[in-house]
């Protein structure tokens, strides 16, 4: 009973992939890294017939970790093999050690973006490789391709993907206004703490990071608004102005690309806009200080 119990679990994480989950749900849990096998073995005709990546985009703490489903050919019934990720410099930052691995029989990883040291991996495209245990990581190699006899339309392997540690906050059309928006522009009696991005009331806003939502509240001048403590950094950021109360509650645990409310004009404001804050250590009114988050924004931008 046990056993078909663990079947039916099995099934349904494979179904829900790497999907979007409904707010506030968390996703998927990331694979284990595992242990070798103490006597790795695998067949001799060890091949790769089957490999596919989604999503090909994923944030740091994201909502969708990226996935590989791969199948392998082989001449033995138990293979013990490695996964790596590997960086666009050819350098290993995760493995995975996947013991027993049948022919046919279709595997799959859900990495969660920190290396081995446990940190949040750098930005940029990454790739699984998959390899026999009994390689030795010395002396890494791919498993050679292989495609059905006869056919020249085998599907395509995909192992490669982006990771990203920041997504751009605002689901939709924006600007970044002109001088009086700017992080440090004058105000009455102090100066601007944060970037205004122009967007229309309504406009989905996201975690640019996630981790522990830290305040959720409204406040006379920054309207309803939430800060998040970034899971893996130093930042708290903090998101003003939104039409309507987060769903989001202090404490509560938020994902890279989780929704967050939608644009509005609450509070001290003239026109639909994200009032948008990045805080550093030890974070947003607990000591910490502003910093200006344009160029942030425009390199999260340009990616996401
Ligand atoms: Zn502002």
């Amino acid at each position: 009973m046990a056993m078909v119990l663990a079947g039916f679990a099995a099934t349904a994480s494979a179904t829900m992939g790497g999907a979007p989950t409904p707010a506030g749900a968390p996703p998927p849990p990331p694979s284990r890294g595992g242990a070798p096998d103490p006597v790795p073995s695998a067949g001799s005709t060890l091949t790769l017939t089957s490999a596919s990546t989604s999503p090909r985009k994923s944030f740091y703490y994201g909502v969708r970790y990226p996935r590989l489903t791969y199948t392998i050919g082989s001449s033995q019934a138990q293979n013990d093999l490695r996964v790596d990720v590997v960086n666009a410099t050819g350098e290993t930052v995760k493995s995975f050690y996947r013991n027993d691995i049948a022919p046919n029989v279709a595997d799959s990883i859900r990495w969660d973006g920190t290396t081995s040291e446990d940190r949040p991996a750098s930005n940029g495209r990454y790739s699984f490789r998959v390899l026999p245990q009994n390689g030795g990581p010395a002396a890494p190699r791919t498993l050679p391709r292989s495609r059905p006899a006869g056919s020249s339309s085998a599907e395509p392997l995909s192992l490669s993907f982006s990771l990203y540690g920041y997504a751009f906050p605002i689901l939709g059309a924006h600007d970044f206004g002109g001088a009086a928006g700017r992080f440090g522009a004058s105000r009455a009696g102090h100066t601007h703490e944060g970037q205004d991005v122009m967007a229309d009331c309504g406009t989905p806003l996201i975690a640019a990071r996630g981790g522990r939502v830290q305040y959720s509240g409204y406040q006379g001048a920054a309207g309803n608004y939430i800060v998040i403590d970034g899971r893996g950094t130093s930042y708290d950021m903090g998101y003003m102005h939104l039409l309507e109360p987060s769903p989001l509650q202090a404490g509560m645990t938020v994902h890279t690309g989780e929704p967050i409310g939608v644009v509005g004009q609450t509070g001290d404001a003239t026109a639909c806009h994200l009032h948008f804050e990045i805080w550093t250590a030890p974070g947003w009114y607990e000591g910490g200080s502003p910093i200006d988050p344009l160029p942030y924004l425009e390199k999260w931008d340009s990616y996401s």
